[in-house]
């Protein structure tokens, strides 16, 4: 029996399989007598300094064991301790005299309704916290004892309808095998943390908690995406060697990660990352990185109530340049609006948001906002090599308004004798086409550029970049984006002036040889894509890139350029 689901993190698991059930209420619409509203509010405090006990617990946990997971079990006793949420439970039992499972049960579902209605991705996925926390405060008013995922004494393959994001961070990584449930995508909690461990997942396999049975044998392919259940000796024999041939495959690109990225004749290429975040496992890549190419600084709004504010916005950067030290971390600053909405600030409903009022755009029109994070980048910008880039420049004008707003904020640092570096270097994103047919005049205004090429091509193409219905008219590797890349190239090349490629084709293999070949020597992606681009580097030389670039600017069409690259790919390697 073969069960489709999405593989969220890559891998192959053989094993027995670990069916978790945990504690699931069944709650009725009881009502109480008026005189027993008393107990029920005695009772629903008690439960909340237990479940508040536990979560200090679990953070004491974490904390010796992962501290970037403490956050989760902190946010947690934010909702369990939250004001409105505890004010409505009591009004339910002591005004409507409804039992305190039933209100705990009725407000907690309230705002799992509404969270789950929101349109943003990451709000929607709220949702799994405050039912973690509803569950919790249940089974102690119920009376059952915590149960984890910790409890697991065998290495098994784990199988849930739903994991908590506590589950999740409190499992035992050397006794999972893999994570299979039936519900959850790509960028759900349980996601984010079985890619943290490294553990396969498969996730939203519908029917798949029926089928199983406790203690079965079972393949989880999460490359494929395929739960295997009932197989026979040969299916686990055929994926016990797939498994061992992925982990060597993995092993091997691993080693890539550290090696320096030269070229077959000796030229150095700079390999950088991108990050949204100074979290421990984002930064554990500046080991084997030049620097940070791209630090999409919004992502620090995205996750609060509240706008960080200047000392927060301080403390983040400068985690970031001490990290790298002297390698250049470039800092991105905020780029809302398009498919990026911030709670925390009110944004006007548009048509066509990709095309309106965004990044820079927005920055321009909440003036505080965007001084706030220049001020806070400079005064970070004496604890390591930090440099400012500013998003979706399409006109001369917007680059120097954005440079006369950056000077208001340094004359204002220089008043107040707040030390900052003088010379922090400037760039753009070259995102928009109007601005790359600017390039020369661009070149000579700033210190660096960097093309996103993921808005490049969505401007150039006139695609939505999130629109799967014109998905195949995104073609990044349609002959005007090399055409529009290179003459940016030769531009920068001419200034002397540093251009790197931070979109998603900065980590694509395949499409860098063109770059090279077009003089290109810096690039920025994600960790992930890390071990793949230095071991394409480290296999051919300037003339072949530039014999590359050549023979694709013959051709006519994406498909065959893209076709053109693999095959110049594969026999690099053979
Ligand atoms: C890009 O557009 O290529 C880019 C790097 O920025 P983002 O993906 O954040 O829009
Ligand atoms: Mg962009």
């Amino acid at each position: 029996m073969i069960f489709p689901g999405i593989p969220v993190s890559k891998g192959i698991a053989v094993g027995t399989a670990f069916v978790y059930a945990p504690f699931k209420p069944r709650i009725g619409e009881n009502l109480i007598r008026a005189e027993e509203a008393a107990a029920h509010n005695e009772r629903f405090n008690a439960v909340v300094i237990k479940a508040g006990d536990e979560l200090v617990a679990l953070q004491k946990k974490m904390a010796r064991e992962d501290e970037d997971k403490v956050g989760i079990f902190e946010a947690h006793q934010d909702l369990l301790t939250d004001i409105a949420i505890i004010d409505e439970i009591l009004q339910l039992i002591n005004e409507e005299h409804y039992s305190g499972e039933y209100a705990i049960e009725t407000v907690y579902n309230k705002y799992i309704k509404l969270f789950s209605e929101m349109d943003d991705d990451l709000m929607r996925e709220r949702c799994a916290d405050f039912n973690d926390v509803k569950t919790r405060i249940l089974r102690i008013w119920m009376g059952g004892s915590q149960k984890n995922l910790s409890e697991i004494d065998v290495p098994s393959i784990v199988f849930a309808h739903d994991l908590f994001p506590s589950d999740t961070a409190a499992l035992d990584r050397k006794k999972v095998l893999a994570i299979v449930t039936e519900i959850g995508g790509n960028t759900s909690h349980s996601a984010i943390l079985a890619r943290s461990f490294e553990i396969p997942a498969l996730l939203g396999c519908n029917g798949a908690m029926t089928a199983v049975k406790n203690g079965e044998m079972v393949i989880v392919d999460a490359i494929e995406g395929n739960l295997i259940l009932e197989s026979g000796p040969e299916d686990i024999g055929r994926y016990s060697e797939k498994q061992k041939a992925y982990t060597r495959s993995i092993e091997e690109m691993k080693r890539y990660r550290s090696v320096e990225p030269v070229m077959k004749d000796g030229r150095r290429i700079e390999v950088c990352l991108n990050i949204g975040g100074v979290s421990n496992d984002e930064l554990a890549a500046s080991l084997f990185t030049d620097g940070v190419g791209l630090f999409r600084s919004e992502f620090l709004f995205m996750s609060g109530k509240e706008l960080p504010d200047e000392n927060q916005q301080f403390q983040v950067y400068k985690k970031a340049a001490e990290t790298f030290g002297t390698r250049q971390v470039i800092l991105r600053t905020l780029d809302i609006g398009g498919d990026k909405t911030l709670e925390c600030m009110d944004l006007p409903e548009e048509d066509n948001p990709f095309l309106g009022c965004r990044a820079l755009r927005l920055c321009f029109q909440k003036v505080d906002v965007f001084k706030t994070q220049l001020r806070a980048s400079l005064r970070a910008s004496v604890y390591g090599n930090l440099a400012l880039m500013f998003p979706m420049v399409g006109s001369m004008e917007d680059l120097y308004k954005a440079k006369s707003v950056l000077e208001e904020c340094r004359e204002e640092l220089r008043r107040e004798h707040i030390p900052f570096n003088e010379t922090m270097h400037i760039g753009i994103m070259i995102e928009i086409p109007a601005i790359a047919f600017m390039a020369e005049r661009v070149a000579a205004e700033v210190d660096f550029a960097s093309i996103g090429t993921n808005d490049l091509c969505q401007y150039l193409m006139a695609v939505d970049r999130l629109n799967p219905n014109v998905a195949s008219y995104y073609q990044n590797y349609h002959p005007a984006m090399f055409g529009l890349i290179n003459l940016v190239a030769k531009a920068f090349l001419r200034e002397n002036k540093t251009l790197s490629i931070c979109g998603e084709m900065g980590g694509d293999p395949m499409a860098l040889m063109a770059f090279i070949g077009m003089g290109i020597k810096k690039f920025s992606m994600s960790a992930s894509n890390v071990a793949a681009v230095k071991r394409m580097i480290t296999h051919f030389s300037l003339d072949e890139a530039v014999h590359v670039l050549e023979d694709i600017q013959r051709l006519d069409t994406a498909p065959e350029i893209e076709e053109r690259l693999k095959d110049f790919g594969e026999k690099l390697y053979t």
